[in-house]
C-alpha cells in the first residue's frame, strides 16, 4: 500500500507554490496525498517566519503532532520545510525535541524525498539539509498544482534589498533569476493543463532580468507571456515601487490579459520611518508614483502591505500612515504589528520601543480606516457588470462559487461546479436581506462587504440552502429547530463522542447548513447526516453529526 503524505502550508504564495512542488516530488516517489494527519505516514510543515506569530505556529503544531502520535500509537515522519527551517535549523530540535525527523531549507526542497527515505531508514536523530545554494530551474511537469484554474510560476527567487525589518534575504537567499525559456515552458504547460490564469511569483518581480535573453526585463517577459495561447489572465506579486517605470505602465495598459491590479507594498506613510526601514523611496515619491499609475491605468485597483509600530514610529509618523492610506484608497491591505525578526538590521540596531498596546491601538485604527475605504470602493461596483473568472467552490457557502474580477475583488455567486474555469459577466446588485444567494467581497483583511451579486450567466441552478440557528444558551430556538434538536444524537463522527467535546457541543451555539429550508412540514425529511458549524467555539470545520431517525 502506498505511503501517505500531508503537507501543511503557512505563509505566502511562494510557500503555497513550494508545497505544490514538494507534493509533486513526493508523488513521484510513490507517496499518496491525504488530508488527515492521523492517516499520514509523512507530515510536512512548510513554515513562514516573516512574522513572529507565523513562526510560533510551527511549535504549536509540532506539539499537537506529538500528542496525536502518543494518542494513536503511530509515529509518522515529520519534516519541517520553509523559512523557519532555513532560519532556525537544529534549534527546532531543541525547542520541540523528539518530533521533527527532517529539516529541509528553502533551497533544498528538491532533496525532500531522499531526506525522508534517509530519516525512515535511520530513525535516530533528525536529517538536516540547509544548503543555501540552489539553481532556480525546475523540472517541467513535476509540480502538483492544487488549483485547477490558477498556476503559480516562479520567476525570481531570493532578494538583495535587505529592508531592515525583513527576514526574506536571510531565509530565501540572494536574488536569482529564472531563465525566460524555463518560465515560458512552464506557462505553456500550465495552459495545456487547463489553467486560465498564471500568477508570476518573486520577491521583486519587476526586477526581473532574463539570464538567457539579454535585454528582456519584466516588461519583456510580460509581453512574451501575453502571447501564450490559452492563458486569459496574468497576475504577479509583488512589484517594488522603486522599479515601476512608465514603459511597464504603458505595457500593462496595452495588454488586456494583464489584470488591473497592482500590489504595491508601501509599509509606512512616513518618510522618516521609510528611511529607517531602508525602503529607498519617500512618501512623496510613492504618492507621485500612485498618481502616475492612476494616470496610465485609471481602472487599476491598488493593494499594499503596511507595518505599524516600527521602532521609532511616533504618533505623527502613524498619522502619516493614516493620511497616506486615505489618500491612496487601497482596495485591500495586509497590515501587521511590527515584530523583530532574527538577523535583520532592525533587530540588531533598533530597539523595539513602541509598546504592544500602542501597536494594537494603531493597527485597530488603521484597519478601521481601511475597512471604510474598502466598503466604499465595493459599493461603487453596485449596478456594474464585471467579468469574473470563476476559480473555486465558495468557502463561505455550499452551492456557491467563488471567483475574482480583474481588479482582484472576490465574488461569490450561485452556479454549478462546471462554471469553474470560465470567465462570466456578473451583475452587482445592492445587498438585500431576502436575496442572500450571493455577494461580492474584497480580499483580506476587511469584513465581507454587504454587496450582493446576481449572475447573468446562463442556466443557473436554484439555491436550495439556508442557514438556520438551532438556538443557544442566549437565544430561544424556533419550534422547528427545537424539534430537530430533539432528533440529534450527541455523537460526532470526528470526535467520536468524547465527553469533553459532547459537553462543549451541548453548550455551543450551533448553526446548521442544510440543503433545504427547515419547517414543521419538511422536518421529517431532513437528511440523516448534516453538517454543523460551532460558531461560539470559533471552530472553522463543519462537524458531521448524526440525526436519529
Ligand atoms: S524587498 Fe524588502 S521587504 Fe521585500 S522581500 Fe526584499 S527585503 Fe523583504
Amino acid at each position: 500500500m502506498a505511503r501517505k503524505y500531508l503537507i501543511e502550508t503557512y505563509g505566502c504564495q511562494m510557500n503555497v507554490h513550494d508545497s505544490e512542488r514538494m507534493a509533486g516530488l513526493l508523488e513521484q516517489a510513490g507517496f499518496e496525498a491525504t488530508s488527515d494527519a492521523a492517516d499520514a505516514d509523512l507530515v510536512v510543515i512548510n513554515t513562514c517566519s516573516v512574522r513572529e506569530r507565523a513562526e510560533e505556529k510551527l511549535y504549536t503544531r509540532l506539539g499537537e503532532l506529538r500528542m496525536l502520535a502518543a494518542e494513536q500509537g503511530r509515529d509518522p515522519i515529520v519534516a519541517v520545510a520553509g523559512c523557519v527551517a532555513q532560519q532556525e535549523g537544529a534549534q527546532i530540535l531543541k525547542r520541540a525535541p523528539g518530533v521533527a525527523d527532517v529539516i529541509v531549507g528553502t533551497q533544498q526542497i528538491r532533496r525532500l524525498p531522499m531526506l525522508v527515505e534517509r530519516a525512515s531508514a535511520e530513525r535516530r536523530g533528525a536529517v538536516i539539509d540547509l544548503d543555501p545554494f540552489d539553481d532556480v530551474t525546475w523540472p517541467l511537469g513535476v509540480t502538483r498544482r492544487a488549483d485547477p484554474v490558477k498556476a503559480y510560476v516562479t520567476i525570481i527567487e531570493g532578494c538583495n534589498e535587505f529592508c531592515s525589518f525583513c527576514v526574506v534575504p536571510y531565509t530565501r537567499g540572494h536574488e536569482r533569476m529564472r531563465p525566460k525559456a524555463d518560465i515560458l515552458a512552464e506557462v505553456r504547460d500550465a495552459a495545456a493543463t487547463g489553467h486560465r490564469e498564471v500568477q508570476l511569483l518573486g520577491q521583486i518581480v519587476n526586477h526581473y532580468d532574463a539570464p538567457d535573453a539579454p535585454g528582456c526585463d519584466f516588461t519583456g517577459l510580460l509581453e512574451a507571456i501575453h502571447e501564450v495561447e490559452g492563458i486569459d489572465r496574468i497576475r504577479f506579486a509583488s512589484p517594488h515601487p522603486r522599479h515601476v517605470d512608465d514603459r511597464f505602465l504603458a505595457t500593462m495598459a496595452r495588454l488586456p490579459k494583464i489584470c488591473r491590479h497592482l500590489h504595491l507594498p508601501v509599509q509606512s506613510g512616513s518618510t522618516r520611518v521609510l528611511e529607517a526601514m531602508r525602503r529607498r523611496y519617500s512618501r512623496e515619491s510613492y504618492l507621485d508614483l500612485v498618481a502616475r499609475i492612476r494616470g496610465a491605468l485609471p481602472e487599476v485597483a491598488l493593494s499594499t502591505d503596511m507595518i505599524v509600530g516600527f521602532p521609532g514610529e511616533t504618533d505623527a509618523d502613524f498619522e502619516e500612515t493614516l493620511s497616506l492610506t486615505a489618500a491612496v484608497r487601497y482596495h485591500s491591505m495586509f497590515s501587521f504589528k511590527y515584530s523583530p525578526r532574527p538577523n535583520t538590521l532592525a533587530d540588531k540596531r533598533l530597539p523595539d520601543g513602541v509598546p504592544e498596546e500602542e501597536k494594537t491601538r494603531r493597527i485597530v485604527a488603521l484597519q478601521a480606516l481601511q475597512r471604510d475605504i474598502q466598503s466604499g470602493l465595493n459599493e461603487t461596483l453596485v449596478g456594474q457588470t464585471v467579468d469574473v473568472l470563476v476559480d473555486a467552490a465558495s468557502r463561505r457557502r455550499e452551492t456557491e462559487l467563488s471567483g475574482r474580477t480583474s481588479t482582484n475583488v472576490v465574488v461569490n455567486l450561485p452556479g454549478p461546479i462546471a462554471w469553474i474555469g470560465r470567465t462570466l459577466p456578473v451583475r452587482v446588485e445592492p445587498w438585500n436581506a431576502s436575496n442572500r444567494c450571493a455577494r461580492a467581497r474584497s480580499d483580506n483583511p476587511g469584513p465581507v462587504s454587504d454587496t450582493s451579486i446576481a449572475a447573468t450567466a446562463p442556466s443557473r441552478r436554484p439555491v436550495m440552502r439556508t442557514w438556520s440557528r438551532l438556538g443557544s444558551r442566549d437565544s430561544r430556538p424556533s419550534s422547528a429547530c427545537t424539534a430537530l434538536r430533539a432528533r440529534l444524537s450527541s455523537t460526532c463522527s470526528i470526535c467520536a463522542g468524547s465527553a469533553r467535546n459532547a459537553d462543549r457541543l451541548s453548550n455551543a451555539r450551533v448553526s446548521m447548513r442544510m440543503p433545504v429550508s427547515i419547517s414543521r412540514r419538511n422536518i421529517s425529511s431532513i437528511p440523516a447526516t448534516i453538517s454543523f458549524r460551532l460558531m461560539s467555539l470559533g471552530w472553522r470545520t463543519c462537524l458531521r453529526l448524526k440525526v436519529s431517525s
